[in-house]
């Protein structure tokens, strides 16, 4: 038999998870010169992982990515299955009976865990389940934030800190005509929270905000940010950080909160986002639910770039019913796949999944958050995923010519022996349309469902 992606013997690809590295590395070998078939699976019905139930509802420009997603799909050589989990409903061993190579781009579902007591205490919640609650994630569909508190905490302070605090802090009207999920759109409403505080471990010049996300506080309807200018006071090797070119993005950020800082908030306005820095939390206290954090201020050591926040042994507490922890995304292992507990991905060279040995695993590839960690914009997938299909298909140049896989509709016969009620992207299309028509009377791009069954029942 011919190579894998020649005329006679199509390359059969299976990618697991549909967000955008997954649609990247679908982009990316669509793109290649090899004849190929992409099975792309997902274990919601519905597909864009991150770019649906991640990016802030406020930011519809982010969510335009689906417009490139949905021209993959059109491609004849990609399918799309929906409710299906990979090592549940299929196994990994099954897949590789299949397909010539899999690639995993599931992201990096759960949290990073700050380690400290009281951090499970009701009231405690991870920035993730507040996220896929306001965005309609069915894992999250039920989660009951008690909002009645007057004074929120979030911990960290990258962009997944800045859209939950600003979320927090918008209005109803602020709100309305996005796609926010309605459940959460009525809770925030009568959101009692007046008092935001954004803490930092580490300075105002390691802030992980980008600029134009940390200026939309400055222009929220009754909302103000609010920053001592004490806190701006900068050692020299921050100085040094904030002198280096290289490092613009992080200079923009300090001088707005410079701009923040110079500036009164509001009588009118009735909610305050406070950004503070140098600050850990130590303990999270409360009987059976949250009553106030405890904080120690920290230093920072280290040489310029490689600071790090040192506990001074100087504690401060602030009352507060409820708290965001905001401080990374972790990956979740996939049975069958060899996994990096430690930095929650799977290990990989260059995109080529590795054992406990660093061989690589013929025929596994990683792209995304699981690849590399937590990090970039959703445009920083597509690098990553060209990256690793680039390895995909040097490996294939490798390969002695090899037989052809079933792909296709032994993929189909395996979901049907294993009673897996699966989506294609046609039927996505149809749950698609129906979203976009219960958000029209609202104004609203879409009502998204927020239940599986719900999702399904569409296509009854
Ligand atoms: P992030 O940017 O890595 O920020 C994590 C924050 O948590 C940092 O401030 C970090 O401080 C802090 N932190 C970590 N461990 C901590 C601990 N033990 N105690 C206290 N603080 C701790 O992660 P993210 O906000 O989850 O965002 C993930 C990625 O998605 C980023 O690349 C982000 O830019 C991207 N994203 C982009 C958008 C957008 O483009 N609009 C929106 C959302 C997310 P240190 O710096 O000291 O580690």
């Amino acid at each position: 038999m011919s190579k894998p992606g020649s005329e006679g013997n199509p390359l059969k690809v299976a990618i697991v998870g549909s967000g955008p590295s997954g649609f990247y590395a679908a982009e990316a070998l669509l793109k290649s010169e090899l004849n190929t078939q992409i099975d792309m699976y997902e274990r919601l019905p519905v597909p864009y992982g991150l770019v649906r139930s991640g990016v802030a509802p406020d930011h519809p420009k982010l969510k335009q990515a689906i417009n490139v997603y949905a021209k993959i799909a059109e491609s004849p050589a990609y399918r799309f299955f929906g409710n299906v989990t990979i090592g549940k409903d299929i196994q990994v061993d099954d897949l590789k009976k299949l397909y010539h190579s899999i690639i995993f781009t599931c992201g990096a579902e759960s949290d990073r865990r700050l380690g400290i007591p009281g951090e499970d205490l009701r009231g405690s919640y991870t920035a993730t389940e507040f996220v896929g609650w306001y965005n309609g994630h069915p894992d999250f569909r039920d989660r009951d934030f008690d909002l009645s508190h007057d004074t929120a905490i979030i911990f960290g302070q990258g962009n997944v800190a800045a859209d939950v605090s600003r979320i927090l802090a918008k209005t109803r009207d602020e709100l309305k005509h996005t796609d926010i999920a309605e459940h959460a759109l009525d809770a925030l409403d009568k959101s009692n929270i007046k008092h935001i505080y954004v803490i930092g471990r580490r300075g105002p010049a390691q802030a992980k905000f980008t600029s134009k996300e940390l200026k939309e506080f400055g222009e929220l309807e009754d909302s103000d940010p609010i920053l001592v200018g004490d806190e701006l006071i900068l050692n020299s090797e921050s100085e040094t950080e904030l002198e280096d070119k290289s490092n613009a993005g992080n200079k923009k950020v300090y001088d707005l909160f410079q701009g923040f800082s110079q500036q009164n908030p509001s009588d009118n306005k009735q909610r305050r986002v406070y950004f503070t820095f140098l600050k850990s939390p130590v303990e999270i206290l409360g009987e059976d639910c949250v009553e106030s954090v405890k904080l120690e201020k920290n230093a920072l050591s280290g040489d310029a770039f490689m600071q790090s926040a040192k506990g001074t042994g100087e504690y401060s507490e602030i009352k507060t019913g409820i708290v965001f922890r905001s401080i990374g995304y972790k990956g979740i292992a996939i049975p069958g796949v060899p996994f990096d507990e430690k930095r929650g991905i799977i290990p990989n060279a260059e995109g080529r999944v590795t054992d406990d040995n660093g061989s690589a695993v013929p025929g596994l590839y990683v792209a995304g958050w699981i690849k590399r960690g937590p990090s970039g914009i959703i445009g920083t997938n597509r690098a990553d995923s060209v990256a690793t299909v680039k390895a995909l298909i040097d490996d294939l140049d490798l390969q002695n010519d090899s037989n052809d896989m079933p792909g296709e509709e032994a993929a189909i016969n395996l979901l049907n022996n294993n009673n897996v009620n699966f989506v294609s992207f046609s039927d996505w299309k149809k749950i698609d349309d129906k979203e976009i028509s219960r958000g029209e009377p609202k104004g609203k791009p879409r009502e998204k469902y927020t239940y599986i069954q719900e999702m399904l029942d569409v296509l009854k």
